[in-house]
């Protein structure tokens, strides 16, 4: 996930006001939009944001960071948090189907697991796993850096790769829904479903009981364990 969100490129929005607040010991610098939540910047977090400008890369701002104050010891980790932190109070120009994708899957409960060392149960073990780890991590990369097309082509391809996991059919199927506009993907118990069916399908495998579907017409299939029967 760390080189994917290297290469984002976060912009701020230009009707921030920047402030210096009072408190106990001195004062500290705070941004915000007229009327919104501060939120408090360090000095070098204020250089970061400072170069936020769509066109810059996380990775060159963390140079930047080191070149100017050696040794500093911040890295695309604190820089994400800042842009987290910043997203949280609208302060960076963002695609707004970016936002809704990362509300959609924080209500039904996929989030993004952001340390390298800790992948998604479900997309582990083998060499080949690790490559749909990379696209999962790619895609969540992507919708900090507010790059929603590029989030669900990674998404996507995750899920053909390992048609068999619930939760990358999930994934798919919540950022299509708000690709077509979905307001209401959080209470749909079926986000996902659909997908998952079609893909069992498409590898001739019963999406009721798991046993072996033969094609019995042009777009029909019938299982020979339990019978059922399904069109595509
Ligand atoms: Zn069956």
């Amino acid at each position: 996930m760390i080189e994917e969100i290297r290469r984002i490129k976060p912009r701020v929005r230009a009707d921030i006001e920047v402030r210096l607040q009072r408190v106990n010991q001195g004062s500290m610098l705070v941004v915000r939009r007229a009327g919104g939540e501060s939120v408090p910047l360090t000095a070098i977090g204020y250089f970061a944001f400072l170069q936020m400008d769509g066109e810059t890369r996380l990775s060159e701002i963390e140079e930047r960071i080191e070149h100017r104050f050696e040794g500093a010891g911040v890295d695309v980790h604190h820089l994400c948090r800042l842009i987290e932190q910043l997203q949280d109070k609208g302060l960076l120009f963002e695609d707004e189907r970016a936002v809704r994708a990362r509300q959609a899957l924080e209500e039904i409960g996929i989030l993004a697991r952001r340390e390298d060392s800790s992948p998604p149960s479900d997309v582990m073990q083998n060499r080949y796993n690790d490559d749909v780890s990379a696209l999962v991590h790619a895609g969540f990369a992507a919708l900090v850096g507010s790059e929603f097309t590029r989030a669900m082509v990674k998404f996507r391809e995750a899920s053909e790769a390992m048609p068999r996991s619930m939760r990358l059919a999930r994934l798919v199927d919540v950022v299509e829904r708000i690709s077509l506009g979905d307001q209401r993907i959080a209470d749909d118990p079926w986000v996902g479903i659909e997908r998952m069916v079609e893909q069992a399908i498409d590898q001739r495998i019963c999406p009721a009981c798991g046993g072996q579907l033969r094609q019995t017409t042009t777009d029909a299939y019938r299982c020979e364990d339990c019978s059922g029967e399904f069109h595509k």
